[in-house]
């Protein structure tokens, strides 16, 4: 299940719970509730890499999950909301790495494999699932 799904899921709950919330007015926009997914895992993961990325941006491309650009800026793959929540922190995660080792090197994938352990498993199912993730 996709983070974005386990979200709706407790608000749907909470919906249950506190019908008052039903009434709020004005959902969000989709694109602002992804934009704030990736902005917390963002936060999350930078703040415990202790990086500093300069901007988050969502993009819909083909062929790439994520790219961090030489002037710290981080980019993911809209796509990627769909996808397992682990899977999702390991493609910040390894943008993240690039504010360190802006390369794929030993170093590079040594900073990864420090932070998410599981790297291999998560690449794996990138390759796997890429089929299954549309862009919204
Ligand atoms: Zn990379």
């Amino acid at each position: 299940m996709g983070l974005l799904d386990e979200v709706r899921e407790f608000l749907a709950g909470l919906r249950r719970e506190l019908p008052e919330l039903a009434e709020a007015p004005a959902r969000p926009r989709r694109s602002d509730r992804l934009r704030e997914l990736f902005e917390a895992r963002v936060r999350h993961w930078s703040g415990a890499m202790g990086v500093s990325p300069r901007r988050v941006c969502l993009k819909s491309q083909r062929t790439l999950w994520g790219s961090c650009s030489e002037r710290g800026n981080v980019n993911f793959n809209r796509a990627l909301a769909g996808a397992p929540a682990e899977v999702l922190d390991y493609v910040v995660i390894h943008e993240l790495a690039h504010l360190r080792e802006m390369n794929h090197s030993h170093r590079f994938w040594a900073v990864v494999e420090a932070w998410c352990p599981d790297q291999k498993r998560h690449r794996r199912w990138l390759r796997e699932n890429s089929e299954l993730l549309r862009c919204p």
